[in-house]
C-alpha cells in the first residue's frame, strides 16, 4: 500500500483548474489559429509559397502544438486522476470545446501542405527541409488517399451517426450489464470491470466462473456485437476502398510507418513458431498441476507464488536500481519524475483505469499514471510508463514537435525494455527458485499475450475482411468461426476452451474502432523488436547502451526500418523476427531449468 498521497502536480504549467491563465492560453492561442486562417489559409500554393515559407510554417506550426499540448495535459490528466469532481470535468469540457474549434479551423493545413508538397515533391529533399523530410514523406504517403474537402466533411458528419455509434454501443453494452459470477463459492452480480479483473484470481473456480458468466452473457446478446462490427468493418472496406487503399491493411501501414512486407513477415514468423509458446503452456500447465490448460488458466497466477507486498519505497528504490545498472542517465530521467510529483500512483475513487505517461514537450519531462497497491506486476507497471517517461526525455531533447513521437511499434521500446531490466534485477535479487520462477512466468505470460495472442486477431481481423469480400454475411456463427480459426492457429490442442468462449471476441474494443483498423500488429512487432534488442544488449553489453540511446532519441524522426539499422536490424529481412523468438525461447529455458 501507499503511505503518504502520492499524486502528480502540474505547478510548473498552472496553479490548479481554476488557474485563470488557463483561460488566457486559451484565448491566445484562438487568436493565434485565426491569424494562420488570415495570413495563411488559400496561400499555401506555388510560386508565391517558397521553401523558406514552408519550413517557417511547419516551425510556428510546431510552437503552436506544443503550447496546445500543455493546456490538453493538464485538462486531461487532472480528469483523469480524480473524474468524479465535476470542476475536472468542467474543465475537459471547456478544452475539448476549444479543441475542436482549434481542430476546424486549422484543418485547412494538412489538405493545402499535402497539395503543396504532392505537386512539389523534388522539395522534399531540400536541405532547408531536412529536420522535417520523414514527416513530409509521410504526408505524401497520406495524401493520395485524402478525399475533397467536401467528401472528408461528409464523412465525418456520417460516421458520427453511424460507425462511431455502433462502435459507443459495443462500450456501453459491454459495461453496463451485471455479470453473475461465483467468487470463491459466493455468488456475486459484477460490474464488467469487476468481472474481468477475476480472469487472473488465484482461486480457479472463481476464474472458470468471471469465463463462462461473461461470455455467456454476451453470447446471448450476441445481436448487438454482431451487428456493430459487421457494420464498422464493411463501412472500412467501403470507405479504404474510396479511399484507393489497396487493402483494409493499407491505412495502418501509414500510421504504423512500416511496410506490409514486414508485416507479413513477421505474422508469418509468429505462425511458423506457435510451438514455441505451445511449449510454454505445457509448462504452465505442469506448475498449475493441472493435466491441461483451460483457458481460464492461460493468465492464472502460480500455485506457489510468493504473494509478497511492496511498499512505494520498495518499487521506487527498485525501478531506479534496473536502470541504473543499465545507464545513469535512465536513472537521472526516471528520479525526476519521482522528485517533481510527476507520478501519480494512489488509489483513488473516481481515478481512471489502467496506466500511461503523456509526454509533455516543453517541459522536456512527461507525467504518468497507475494504481499501486503494492503487487508486483504494478512494479512491472510502474517500469513500464517510466520507461515512457525516459523516452519522452531523451526524444524532446533531440527532436522538434513533428518529430518526437514514434509511431505505435516504436514507441514500446524503452517501456518494454524497460521491463526486462527490471527482471534482470529481480532475477538477481530472488532467494528462492519459486521466486524466480514466478518472475519468469509473469514475463512469458505477458510476452505470449502481446506477441502471440495478439496475432490470432491480426488473423481473425483479415479474415473478417476476407469474408465481406466474397459476399459472406457476417452472423454471430460466422464471425465466431473466424475467431476460432485465429485463435487456435496459436493455440491448437493445447487449451480447452468453453464453450461460451466462441463469444470472446465480441468485448474487445479494437475492433470496433471506427476508422482506425489493425489495432494489433504494433503490439506484436513491438514485443519482438524489443526482444531482439535485448539480446544484443546481453551480448553487446555497454556497446549496445549508446545505440540505444540513439534509437529513444530520434523519436519519430525515422522509420523503426532505418532506426533498427543502428544496431544492426534489418527489419525487412524475415529472419529478423526469429531473433525476438530465441529470447523468448530463452526465457523458456531458463524457467525450465527451475524446475
Ligand atoms: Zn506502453
Amino acid at each position: 500500500m501507499t503511505e503518504k498521497e502520492i499524486a502528480w502536480d502540474f505547478s510548473e504549467i498552472y496553479k490548479g483548474c481554476d488557474d485563470p491563465k488557463i483561460t488566457q492560453d486559451m484565448e491566445i492561442l484562438l487568436k493565434r489559429a485565426e491569424e494562420f486562417e488570415t495570413t495563411i489559409k488559400g496561400k499555401i500554393k506555388t510560386p508565391q509559397f517558397t521553401l523558406q515559407d514552408l519550413s517557417d510554417l511547419f516551425r510556428k506550426i510546431e510552437d503552436f502544438h506544443a503550447d496546445l499540448e500543455e493546456i490538453e495535459l493538464v485538462c486531461e490528466n487532472t480528469y483523469n486522476a480524480l473524474m468524479t469532481l465535476p470542476e475536472n470535468k468542467a474543465l475537459l469540457n471547456k478544452f475539448e470545446d476549444f479543441n475542436t474549434i482549434i481542430a476546424t479551423k486549422l484543418a485547412f493545413l494538412d489538405l493545402e501542405i499535402g497539395k503543396f508538397l504532392n505537386d512539389n515533391k523534388h522539395i522534399i529533399s531540400d536541405p532547408a527541409l531536412e529536420n522535417y523530410k520523414h514527416y513530409c514523406e509521410n504526408i505524401l504517403l497520406d495524401f493520395p488517399h485524402q478525399l475533397s474537402e467536401v467528401e472528408e466533411q461528409l464523412i465525418v458528419e456520417k460516421d458520427q451517426y453511424g460507425i462511431k455509434e455502433w462502435s459507443r454501443l459495443q462500450g456501453i453494452w459491454l459495461n453496463t450489464q451485471e455479470y453473475k459470477v461465483m467468487v470463491e463459492g459466493e455468488e456475486k452480480i459484477l460490474s464488467y470491470g469487476e468481472a474481468n479483473s477475476l480472469f487472473t484470481h488465484p482461486d480457479r473456480n472463481t476464474r472458470i466462473s468471471a469465463n463462462k458468466a461473461i461470455y455467456g452473457l454476451l453470447g446471448k446478446h450476441q445481436e448487438i456485437f454482431t451487428a456493430a462490427i459487421r457494420n464498422v468493418c464493411g463501412d472500412w472496406m467501403k470507405t479504404s476502398k474510396r479511399r484507393k487503399f489497396t487493402n483494409p491493411l493499407h491505412s495502418s501501414l501509414i500510421v504504423n510507418d512500416v511496410t506490409e512486407d514486414t508485416i507479413m513477415n513477421l505474422m508469418k514468423t509468429i505462425e511458423n513458431n506457435v510451438d514455441v509458446y505451445r511449449r510454454y503452456l505445457n509448462i504452465k500447465a505442469k506448475l498449475l498441476k493441472l493435466p491441461k490448460l483451460s483457458c481460464a488458466d492461460i493468465m492464472a497466477p502460480l500455485l506457489e507464488t510468493p504473494h509478497k507486498k511492496y511498499t512505494w519505497d520498495d518499487a521506487h528504490s527498485l525501478v531506479t536500481e534496473a536502470f541504473n545498472k543499465f545507464n545513469a542517465k535512465f536513472e537521472e530521467y526516471a528520479e525526476d519524475m519521482f522528485n517533481k510529483n510527476h507520478i501519480d500512483a494512489s488509489p483513488r475513487m473516481g481515478k481512471r483505469n489502467g496506466a500511461y505517461c503523456s509526454s509533455w514537450y516543453k517541459g522536456k519531462s512527461a507525467f504518468m499514471l497507475q494504481t499501486f497497491t503494492g503487487n508486483l506486476n504494478e512494479i512491472y507497471t510502474l517500469i513500464h510508463e517510466l520507461g515512457h517517461a525516459v523516452h519522452a526525455y531523451l526524444a524532446s531533447r533531440n527532436q522538434t514537435p513533428f518529430n518526437v513521437h514514434p509511431g505505435y511499434p516504436g514507441a514500446e521500446c524503452a517501456s518494454t525494455f524497460g521491463e526486462l531490466l527490471l527482471t534482470d534485477l529481480l532475477l538477481e535479487k530472488a532467494e528462492t527458485p519459486q521466486e524466480k520462477i514466478a518472475i519468469l512466468a509473469h514475463i512469458l505470460d505477458d510476452a505470449g499475450q502481446a506477441a502471440f495472442q495478439v496475432s490470432a486477431r491480426f488473423w481473425f481481423e483479415t479474415s473478417m475482411y476476407e469474408a465481406i469480400e466474397k459476399g459472406q454475411n457476417l452472423d454471430g456463427e460466422t464471425v465466431s468461426k473466424l475467431w476460432c480459426a485465429g485463435r487456435d492457429k496459436i493455440y491448437g490442442k493445447r487449451v480447452e476452451w468453453f464453450d461460451e468462449m466462441i463469444w470472446e471476441w465480441t468485448m474487445k474494443g479494437h475492433y470496433y474502432i471506427p476508422n482506425f483498423r489493425y489495432y494489433n500488429y504494433p503490439y506484436v512487432l513491438a514485443q519482438l523488436f524489443v526482444y531482439a534488442l535485448y539480446r544484443v544488449y546481453k551480448t553487446e553489453g555497454n556497446e549496445f547502451i549508446p545505440k540505444f540511446i540513439k534509437i529513444l532519441s530520434s523519436g519519430g524522426s525515422q522509420s523503426l526500418e532505418v532506426l533498427g539499422k543502428l544496431v544492426g536490424f534489418d527489419i525487412t529481412k524475415p529472419e529478423f523476427w526469429e531473433l525476438g523468438i530465441k529470447q523468448y525461447e530463452d526465457f523458456i529455458n531458463q524457467l525450465e531449468d527451475l524446475i
